[in-house]
């Protein structure tokens, strides 16, 4: 019980001076918080991802590098998956997250995106985003992952930004991020929306 009221004072006082540097801080200093002691692992499951496998396998390494507070692995058989990737021919779309370790949300990897010749690797990377918690941001530039179709179809850049990786870690960052459930928002990924 000691040891547990040392960890949590632990934590709110680190946390406390995150959020006080998070006021002042530059998006690039954010990025030197020091990763939570509570860590998030989540499972996805690619079962029903078809064709896109690969791209979303290389999306979720491109999340585990990016940032250090939450990770996601493959679900092994039977393994409940907090992140099912589905293939379908609408739009791509996701379950607004941030997903906890309890929780499971959706991605649709839209065919009608991938046929219209947007990146598929930003696709999936944009959508887990979306399971992360990140809401779009359509600021129409190709170095945010969060602008999404707004960016130009050419735009193949599937690495978030350094705001992106850290709202990312925020959502992460311990016991203030798990006290938010999850919101049943589909946010769907149109072309000129
Ligand atoms: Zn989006």
């Amino acid at each position: 019980m000691l040891r547990r009221t040392l960890a949590l004072l632990v934590t709110n006082v680190a946390l406390g001076a995150a959020l006080v540097a998070g006021i002042t801080a530059t998006p690039a200093a954010a990025q030197t918080l020091p990763p939570s002691a509570f860590a998030t692992t989540l499972t996805y499951d690619d079962s029903y991802a078809a064709e896109f496998k690969d791209e979303v396998a290389a999306a979720v390494q491109i999340w585990n590098s990016a940032v250090s507070n939450v990770q996601i692995v493959k679900a092994q058989p039977g393994q409940r998956a907090n992140i099912r990737i589905l293939a379908d021919n609408g739009w791509p779309r996701a379950t607004l997250g941030p997903v906890r370790s309890y929780g499971s949300v959706t991605v649709w990897m839209g065919r009608t995106a991938v046929n219209q010749g947007y990146n598929v690797v930003r696709i999936a990377t944009h959508e887990l985003g979306h399971s992360l918690g990140l809401p779009d941001r359509r600021t129409g530039l190709c170095s945010d992952l969060m602008s999404g179709s707004s960016a130009p179809v050419s735009c193949a850049n599937a690495q978030p930004s350094s705001a992106e990786r850290a709202a990312v870690e925020r959502n992460y960052s311990g016991w203030y991020g798990t006290k938010v459930d999850n919101k049943p928002v589909v946010i769907t990924d149109a072309a000129g929306k």
